[in-house]
């Protein structure tokens, strides 16, 4: 036993272990200095409306590139940067970078942005989001914010209160990643929600399975009952297109659309897609 607490202790001092903490402690300073330097940027992936093709807006996409050429991906640096305490920062800076972006596109096209569960619990989150939309000059209605399930989960109250109030500035509030984790569908009727977004994987499943199907059948016949749009995520085939389409849901979001662009290449494909056709679709997609 006592050799064992001894090998332990040796472990701690091990180089490679060493390396290790080093690596880390790298790893955080660098996301500070990328936050602070706003290296970290938004990118946009198109939101088109499944009726007819035209571009509804857009969903502000963290990407860091870093000046050796490597991206690390958003799945990474979000969970750290909640952790260090920076989310509060980045969020700022990516928002307020993406409402100047949108004062250039075409007044109707909405930006969605990511909240992080973290956030909702900070006083002065509506506070902070009416400064930059004021500052910025975007009108509130073109910002939505999405939220995952996982916020009610710990702070309920406090999270509720945050929702009312970045609502009462006038800014929808989507429900992200849905029928993921700890989904409930009582949550939809008492929530103050605007949309929901039926994640990715039920869009994967749902030509392969008939039972995927039903169940987002069911999610958007009860959120057309309660008068909440729907998104579909994750689109990249043409039949998964048709198919969300079918079952009723407004947007559509995905690679056969488009992936997450750079502010230049996003007002570069609003321009491409811009020109409305004689039926006034503006994106074509075959069916
Ligand atoms: P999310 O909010 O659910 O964003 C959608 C994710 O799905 C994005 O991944 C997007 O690139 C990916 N996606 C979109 N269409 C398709 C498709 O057709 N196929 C596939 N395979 N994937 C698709 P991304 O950019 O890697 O972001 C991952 C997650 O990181 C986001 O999931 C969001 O939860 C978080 N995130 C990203 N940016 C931010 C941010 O600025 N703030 C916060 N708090 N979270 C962010
Ligand atoms: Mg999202
Ligand atoms: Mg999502
Ligand atoms: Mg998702």
């Amino acid at each position: 036993q006592a050799k064992k607490r001894s090998d332990t202790c040796f472990e701690v001092y091990h180089p490679w272990f060493l390396s290790d903490l080093q690596e880390a402690a790298a790893a955080e300073r660098a996301l500070r200095e990328a936050v602070r330097n706003e290296e970290i940027e938004p990118y946009y992936q198109p939101l088109v409306e499944l009726e007819n093709g035209r571009i509804a807006g857009c969903e502000a996409l963290a990407r860091w590139f870093k000046a050796d050429g490597t991206q690390i991906p958003p799945s990474t640096f979000i969970p750290q940067a909640e952790k260090l305490g920076l989310i509060d920062e980045l969020f700022e800076s990516l928002l307020r970078r993406a409402c100047r972006d949108a004062k250039n596109w075409d007044d109707r096209v909405t930006l969605s942005f990511n909240l992080s569960a973290t956030q909702l619990d900070n006083p002065a989150l509506a506070y902070r989001v009416a400064s930059i939309l004021d500052e910025t000059g975007l009108r509130p209605s073109r910002l939505e914010l999405e939220i995952t399930e996982s916020t009610f989960v710990q702070n309920t109250e406090v999270a509720l209160d945050a929702i009312a109030e970045l609502k009462a500035l006038g800014v929808r509030i989507a429900l992200d990643d849905f029928g993921t984790g700890y989904s409930s569908l009582s949550q939809l009727a008492s929530l103050k929600i605007d949309r929901v977004k039926i994640d990715r994987s039920f869009v994967m499943q749902c030509m392969a399975d008939e039972r995927s199907m039903s169940v987002v059948q069911a999610i958007v016949s009860l959120s057309r009952t309660l008068k909440l749009a729907t998104t579909a995520e994750g689109i990249e085939q043409n039949d998964q297109y048709l198919e969300m389409h079918k079952v009723g849901c407004d947007i559509g979001q995905g690679f056969l659309f488009s992936k997450a662009l750079s502010s230049d290449a996003f007002e570069e494909w609003l321009q491409q897609v811009g020109e409305p056709d004689e039926d006034g679709n503006m994106l074509r997609i075959a069916s």
